[in-house]
């Protein structure tokens, strides 16, 4: 028996952040994430505005992954009345709970009373009493005929692809793809006989640069400052990225590659995340967790100090020189690095050095371009120390990447729907989908429904 399926892309087209689909089938109302719109302030009205879509009537919400711009308005979902089930893997709904409550602090710290009586403590806790952890591969039956699973999307730990199966025919909503190989993670899954497919495109139009040479940089970085006894500060994103440079710099302390010198980890964020990491080992790729049989530690080596309490946080600054600083926020727009930034940017012997993605305006992407003077939580702070990028970081598959992962399903593919990209990366992935691999590729916009028979 076929079925009328139809989605409405509620959020996430037109733009990277947001994502939020509602698919329906049958009887059967399904969302796929409820993020957060990011790059203006959280507590934006965008982000507070009613959804599109009663949510006292939705039958299923499944998760692709634990960033807030796939998660945030969970409590906003509960809020507004749904009350139905929850389900992402098994780590994304551990770190879901630190990103949440992460989130809650942010908005108290506002003082937005409104705001913080969405995102209360309840509404998390009734959030968490829907919600199902389950592993990859499990079929988690829907309806007669229709099942979903979770496939590895290599882009952060837990994260997923969401794989539906109607009637015998496959309907994949991506969620972010990795930027395979990842030190940490396995490879994104190959997926095959898709027939719906519902893309990602951010980096749609551009590729990485290799990502061999950024351990390199990075070793290079830290011996330069260690010779000019100087501090070293790494504005990092807390999930994920924090993971991965701990594994890279307790490879490096630990082959003598670099001289040990005091490591702070200065985000109670990251610190939580990596506690949860430690417990997922056997979600990492093979040689992580050979790494971890030879050394136990894979985040935690000779001179790694974490700073949990903002008292210990204030004593980095009495400490001498050289030394690294690792904390957030990850485009310096908020977080502790800020105060790290106005105590160390105006002397020439220090680094900063980033290794994340500078939205435009962001003090981080200021300073990436190279300003003299930047204004940092209402100061100017003049900028005289080393200022360092090197990409190869990204989370993110980049155009190449994506095609290679289209490329493996094309064959049956009846349609792909590109979304969660800023609009010129969408269209050019949408034509190079169209004229690499002859596929039938659309992007559609925010509110649209579309909708086919399976
Ligand atoms: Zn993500």
């Amino acid at each position: 028996m076929a079925s009328l399926v139809k989605i409405t892309f509620c959020g996430g087209t037109g733009s990277v952040t947001g994502a939020n689909f509602l698919l329906e089938a049958g009887d059967k109302k399904i969302l796929v994430d409820c993020g957060l719109t990011q790059g203006f302030k959280i507590a934006d009205d965008i982000n507070w505005d009613p959804f599109p879509y009663d949510p006292k009537t939705i039958d299923l919400l499944i998760i692709t992954h634990a960033h807030v711009d796939h998660l945030g308005r969970v409590p906003k979902l509960i809020n507004d009345g749904f009350r139905g089930k929850i389900y992402s893997t098994l780590p994304t709904k551990a770190l879901a709970q630190p990103m949440l409550e992460d989130t809650a602090g942010i908005l108290s710290k506002n003082r937005n009373y409104d705001l913080e009586s969405i995102y209360s403590v309840e509404n998390i806790k009734l959030a968490f009493s829907l919600w199902m952890g389950v592993p990859y591969h499990e079929k988690i039956k829907i309806a007669d005929n229709f099942e979903f699973s979770f496939r590895d999307a290599g882009h952060i730990l837990g994260s997923a692809m969401i794989e539906f199966v109607l009637n015998g025919k496959k309907i994949v909503f991506t969620g972010d793809l990795g930027n395979s190989p990842s030190p940490l993670l396995p490879d994104t899954k190959t997926i095959k006989d898709v027939d719906y497919l519902i893309m990602k495109s951010v980096y749609g139009d551009r590729n990485h640069e290799s990502r061999n040479e950024r351990r390199k940089f990075l070793e290079q970085t830290i011996e330069d400052n260690y010779k000019r006894k100087g501090t070293l500060i790494i504005p990092t994103f807390s999930l994920e990225r924090s993971q991965e440079l701990l594994f890279e710099l307790n490879d490096l302390v630990e082959n003598n590659r670099i001289p040990v010198m005091p490591i702070f980890l200065d985000s109670p964020l990251a610190i939580r995340l990596t506690e949860i990491y430690k417990q997922f080992k056997t979600y990492f790729n093979e040689k992580a967790q050979k790494a971890m049989v030879h050394e136990k530690h894979i985040f935690d080596f000779p001179g790694l100090r974490e700073t949990l309490r903002s008292e210990e946080s204030k004593m980095i600054n009495s400490v001498p020189n050289p030394k690294v600083v690792i904390a957030g926020s990850g485009m310096s727009s908020g977080g502790r690095v800020v105060h790290h930034e106005r105590h160390y940017l105006p002397d020439p012997n220090n680094t900063l050095l980033l290794i994340g993605y500078q939205a435009v305006g962001s003090p981080g992407r200021l300073i990436q371009e190279g300003v003299k003077t930047v204004h940092i939580s209402g100061e100017d702070v003049v900028v005289r120390s080393h200022i360092t990028t090197i990409t190869g970081y990204s989370g993110h598959k980049d155009s190449d990447g994506l095609l290679n992962f289209v490329e493996d399903t094309a064959e049956m593919l009846k349609k792909v729907f590109v979304v969660m990209g800023e609009p010129k990366s969408s269209m050019f992935l949408v034509q190079k989908l169209r004229d690499n691999l002859g596929v039938d590729a659309y992007a559609p916009e925010r509110g649209e429904t579309v909708s086919f028979i399976c």
